[in-house]
Formats: structure tokens, sequence, C-alpha cells
């Protein structure tokens, strides 16, 4: 292995063009692949292979087999029946075999004109008026074999394979790939990265296709190791990082434990297991001088609020301030709704309140929030990203509480930072109804504690849930009056149109007045959509809660976390166009009182008259099962990881190699070497996720 260089080589981003000049098309193109260094480029592995090395006699090709062969052309025609097309008879002394082409040039032609030899490869079909080749791709003879396979890499149009198959290849060329592994540290056979790289390209003829394909080739083997190591490294150095912070300590009986006792007294239910040892494990934390850093992760239904009422309760008891965010207004407010209702009574006796933050309050209502903020006297902040706005100032924040952490970015993850005082970070807790599977959450939060409410509060009636197909519409609408009869509550989800709101907001509006006619003037039929505004919105979803409407019908703004007990009934429409996780969420809108809920799930096939495969598997998954867990399993193998993570929104680095089901021995191998390559050859460490993750490297640390 290579001696550390005295300067490590860090990579380059490619020059920016001349001022004037502007990017060409084709630099575009590269750059829209994300291949902007050398080492982008290197990395960028093709897809498939193409043989191109050998060439085989016409006899001895089979039928379905790709053959490259060299041959004279003995004929040449365009015909016209059934359609325009170039037919060309090649003979290679061993047999003869027809090439057809239906979109031609002239120059083809030319090339292909009686007499030429030519080297032909494509598809052999032998059919009974003999061999065929359909679209062949036709070279000059003469040009020598070449000695690796093709490589075809994954491309957008603008980007003809040729190009990008050049500058991957020069790219690869400049690399800088000397070793970054510790010395000793290589194992499972790995290759070295250098050649690893290369083969990938250019593998030797003689290879096994499969273990390409499959990944399980020790070059794949040793791309997959780097890869798992660079993020267990950023990931351990992120935690490091916080190690070295401090947080408030927040003493568990620095006043007795007062509001949080009085809370769960107050309470109109006791606490299921899982919320109890939870609410031990945050408190644990609190307690620390380490900031927390926990995700809170829980099926819908299964009572995050609770959990952070009482972690601001401890924070409140040692006399500090919590901020509770959520993504969005609807969300925001009906926690501030609980939160008030549960915690003022018992504020007020203390000269404290809970505060209200969002974007859209009038500025007097805002600057009156702010003010209690900075006083001190709003001891719990309940709102949108307008809590950590830059002139929110706390008097003594300590403790963040962030409602269905996926959906904020890095960004609002960093600005809570210096929220808490100059050299103190707030704790964080993080809460999810999005479960994610322990590897993952393993592989992309190492430095993130995460909790897990496994049980739902009791009494709850399983939702039932039924796949209809949508011209059976009429048959929901009874099974709505049925609702209704029993004095229940129905919502009924509009199908997801992402290009047009204008759209959306037509069919949402067309279904509420069909609704309204079908079930009759005494039943209350709302309409929900996120061009209202906020007021409005607030104002229906107020008259749902109070059972002044009866049915709400929405667009997709109906939010993950409204919380009405007595809606038993939810119908979703064009359920195939909605994700996985999401037809989760929103079918864990009901079922949240005792009576027994169901979920309709309406869907259209498309004109082909069927519901693709994806799809498919989405509807079974929500048939089959209500477990959130068993969900996020099947959604995470119907999309994999990346899209599962709404990694390219959060900006976490997608694993673009290593498969973590499958790589498991490769991410104990990592997560072994991560800590002591740290410590001893930090040079290394720093290098190789330098080169694994570039840019990316921070948002790891937020
Ligand atoms: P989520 O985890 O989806 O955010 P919520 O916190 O909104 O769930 O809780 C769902 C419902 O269950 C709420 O009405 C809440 O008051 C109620 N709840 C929470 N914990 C319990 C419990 N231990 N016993 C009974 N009901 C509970
Ligand atoms: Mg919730």
């Amino acid at each position: 292995m290579p001696a550390a260089a005295k300067s490590p080589p860090t990579e380059k981003p490619v020059p920016a063009p001349a001022p004037g000049t502007g990017p060409s098309a084709v630099q575009r193109a590269l750059r829209k692949l994300g291949l902007l260094r050398d080492i982008d480029f290197a990395l960028y592995l093709p897809m498939r292979y193409e043989d191109e090395t050998r060439l085989v006699r016409l006899a001895d090709t089979r039928d379905g087999e790709m053959a490259q062969i060299e041959a004279v052309v003995t004929e040449c025609e365009v015909v016209y029946r059934p359609r325009r097309q170039l037919i060309v008879t090649v003979d290679d002394g061993s047999d003869t075999c027809q090439l057809r082409f239906f979109n031609f040039y002239p120059s083809q032609q030319k090339q292909l004109a009686v007499g030429a030899r030519v080297r032909v490869r494509g598809e052999v079909r032998g059919g009974f008026v003999g061999r065929q080749m359909m679209h062949p791709a036709v070279k000059a003879v003469g040009t020598a074999l070449p000695e690796a396979l093709t490589p075809v890499y994954s491309t957008i149009a603008g980007l003809a394979q040729p190009v990008l198959r050049r500058e991957v290849r020069s790219g690869l060329a400049r690399a800088v790939l000397d070793e970054t592994l510790p010395p000793g540290a290589a194992s499972h056979g790995m290759w070295d990265l250098r050649r690893s790289l290369n083969f990938l390209h250019y593998p030797a003829p003689d290879v096994a296709i499969a273990t390409l394909e499959d990944h399980s080739h020790p070059a794949w083997q040793r791309l997959k190791a780097d890869e798992l190591l660079a993020q267990q490294l950023s990931q351990l150095q992120a935690r490091r990082v916080r190690a070295a912070q401090r947080a408030p300590v927040l003493e568990v009986d620095s006043n007795g434990g007062k509001l949080h006792g009085d809370l769960l007294g107050a309470l109109p239910f006791a606490l299921t297991g899982a919320q109890q040892r939870v609410g031990e494990e945050i408190t644990r934390d609190l307690a620390r001088e380490v900031p927390m850093h926990r995700l809170l992760q829980g099926d819908v239904g299964s009572g995050k609020t609770v959990v952070a009422a009482l972690a601001a309760a401890r924070c409140i008891d040692a006399g500090f301030q919590c901020a509770l965010m959520a993504p969005t207004e609807i969300l925001a407010a009906q926690h501030f709704g609980k939160l008030v209702g549960w915690l003022d009574p018992l504020l007020a006796g203390r000269g404290l309140r809970v505060a209200w933050l969002t974007g859209s309050q009038k500025k007097k209502e805002r600057d009156e929030m702010t003010a209690a903020v900075e006083s001190g006297e709003a001891a719990l902040v309940v709102g949108t990203h307008a809590v950590i706005s830059e002139k929110v100032r706390f008097r003594r924040l300590a403790l963040a509480v962030i409602d269905e952490q996926h959906r904020f970015g890095v960004a609002q993850r960093l600005a809570l930072r210096g929220k808490a005082g100059d050299d103190v970070e707030p704790h964080l807790l993080m809460m999810s109804a999005t479960p994610i599977p322990r590897t993952l959450a393993m592989s992309y939060y190492a430095d993130l504690d995460v909790s897990t409410l496994d049980e739902l509060p009791p009494g709850r009636t399983p939702i039932v849930t039924k796949l209809v197909a949508d011209h059976r519409r009429d048959e929901v609408v009874d099974r709505i009056r049925a609702q209704l009869e029993q004095g229940r509550q129905v919502y009924w989800v509009c199908p997801l149109i992402e290009e047009s709101e204008a759209v959306d907001l037509r069919n949402a509006t067309e279904t509420r007045d069909e609704l309204a006619e079908a079930l009759g003037e005494q039943v209350g039929v709302g309409l929900l959509h996120s061009r209202m505004p906020t007021a409005e919105k607030q104002s229906v979803m107020e008259d749902f809660t109070a059972n002044r409407l009866q049915v709400l019908v929405s667009t997709t703004v109906i939010e993950v976390g409204v919380d009405v007990p007595n809606a038993s009934l939810m119908v979703i429409e064009h359920a195939e166009r909605f994700g996985l996780s999401q037809l989760h969420q929103l079918r864990g809108r009901v079922g949240r009182g005792a009576a027994a809920s169901a979920c309709v799930l309406l869907y259209a096939p498309n004109e082909g008259g069927r519901v693709g495969e994806a799809a498919r598997a989405r509807l079974k998954a929500m048939a089959e099962t209500s477990d959130g867990f068993e969900i996020a399993r099947r959604d995470l193998e119907i999309r994999g990881p990346g899209e599962f993570l709404g990694a390219r929104q959060s900006g976490a680095p997608l694993l673009r190699f290593a498969d973590l089901t499958n790589d498991a021995l490769l991410l104990d191998w990592a997560r072994e070497l991560a800590p002591e390559m740290l410590d001893r050859h930090p040079d290394l460490a720093a290098r190789h996720v330098d080169r694994w993750l570039g840019s990316k490297a921070e948002y790891l640390k937020a």
C-alpha cells in the first residue's frame, strides 16, 4: 500500500469555463448527472456492459444471443412495405444474416453499400426466413477489437453515450486514486481502489458478468466498503462534535418535577408502557450535559404529543423554555390547541404560558408573542418554523421538539443552533411517524439515539382497509351514510395531481358538491385545500373538530397529525397515486377513537386497464397490514432506501453502491474500522470522506 503523501491531494472541481462563454451543453449535462470532480467521473459506474471483444461466425450464433460478426454486404435495398425500411444482407462465409433498419440515415445506407466489409453487433434472431438482426450497431472493420468489455453508462438527453464514455474515461485517468485505507485495514479479499475502478469501467472479457451485475465481484465489494466507511466516518465525526457540545443540564428534581407531575395527574388517560419507557429515556438525556439528539418514532396515533408535552414539562420544571415546531400551520395549530389545554391551566399559577408563533400571524400578535418568548414568560412556544426565525430570541431555551422531522431540512435544524445561548446547544427531540427500519436508522443516523413507541394506546379498534375500484363509488357513498347515521365523521381525500394545483382544486370542489348533493342538506360537507387562506383553513378544521361539519373533503393538504377521534371513515380517491407511507399516514387519521374504523382506497385503472406494478404493491401492502413498521419495510422494498428517507430534500448522501440489507457484513467492517481510523489516521480519514462525500459531508453534521 502506498504511504500517505505529505500534502494530501484534494479533489478539485473541474475548472469553470472562462467568463462570457458559459458551460457547454455537454458540461451542463455532466453537471446534471453530478459529474463535477475527477473522482465523480471515476465513481460513475456502468449500468451494464457490451462485449465487443470477440467476433463470432454467423453459423455459430444462436437465437436470442448478442453477437458481433464481420461480414461483407451482398444486398442492400430500401423497401416500403409494410413500412419504409433498409434491408441489408451480409455474408461472413459461414452463413448469411439479414439486417433491418426502420430509421436510417443516408450515411448508413452508404456505409452498407454492396461489397462493403462491416463489423456488426446485435441480437441474432433465428426466424424462419433465416438469421436477422434488428437495428444492429455497425462499425467499420479495421479498428482493433477492444480488450475489455465496453461500459454502458446511464445517461440523459443531450449526452450521447460515446461522449459520456469519453468523459468518464478521461476523468478516471485524471482522478487521484491513492489508497486511503489504513495499512492492514482491507479485508474480505478486497481489491485496491484503483484496480477496482479500472476493472469496473473496463472489465476483462472473461469475467462472469453476473458477478458484476449483482455487485458481488471483489471490485464491487471494495467500492461498497469504501462508501460505507465514508458514511461511518462522517457520522462518527458528527457524533464526536456533538459530544463536545454542551447543553443545559435539566435536573429532574430542581423543583421537584412539579409541573411534570401535575401534567401527569391532569391527563385524561394513563400513559402506555411505551410512553413511560420513552419518557424515562428522554428524562435521562435531559439531565446530561451532552445535548440530546433523539428520534422518537412511533406509528400514527401512538401518542407522541403527550411524550413531547411531558418532556416540555421537565424542561420548564428546570426553569428553561421549550420550543415545538411542526412543518405546517394546521399541524402546529393542533399541537398548540392540545398543549394549551393540557399545560396553560398548570402554567397560569406560575406566571407562565404557552405561546403561538407562525408566519401568517398579525404583526401585533406576533410582537406580543416574541416579547413573551424574550422575557421567558412563554415557557413553551409552539408554531411553524417561525419559531426559529432570527427575530425570535429565547431567554433560556433548553429543548427543541421537531414534529415530523423528515419534513424539515438541514437548514432548519442548523438554525436551532445558537438559539440556546452562546456556548450551549438545545436538547433536540425529533418525532416521526415514519418508522425507519433499524439497519437504516443505524447507518444514516449513527449519531442519533432512537426511541420507539411500539404500543398503541388501549381501546383502539383495528382499521379495516378495503380496496374498491372507482366504478363502485356509489357503494362508498352508502358506507358514508351508514357512518353518519351513527354520528360518526368522514374524511374524503382527493387525488394527487402533481402538475396542477388548479386541477386538484377543481376536483376537490366537484367532489364536495357531489357529496353534499348525495348526502342531503342536513349533512355538513367541508372543503380544505392548499390554496385557502390560513384563517379559513383553520376555521374549517375547527368546524370539523367540533362536528359542525361531518364530512371533510380535502386535497392532500390534510395533515399528518390531524386528530379528530370521532372520524371513523377515510376515503382516499385515486389511492394508486399516493406513496405508501403517505397512505399509511392518511389512514392513521381514523381509528383514533373507540369506534370501529375503516379506510377505503378507491383506485382507478389507467387507460391500459391496469394499475402499475409498484402501485399494486402499495395497495396490497395497505390492505394486508396496518403495522407502521411492516409498511415501512415494504416501502423500503418498493422504493429503495434513498427515496425512502426523502434524502434528496434533506441532502443526506445516498448510498449509491452499498445496500444495507445485503451488505451488513461490510457495514460491520466499516463500523468497526471507523473509530480506530479517526484516532490513528485522521488525515487518511479526512481524505477518504472528502473523496466519497465531498461537500455532502457537511449535511451529516447537522
Ligand atoms: P401521534 O403519535 O400520531 O402524534 P397523538 O399524539 O396525536 O399521536 O395521539 C393520538 C391520540 O391518542 C390523541 O388523541 C391522544 O390524546 C391520545 N392518546 C395519547 N396517549 C394516550 C394514552 N396513553 N391513552 C389513551 N389515549 C392516548
Ligand atoms: Mg403527531
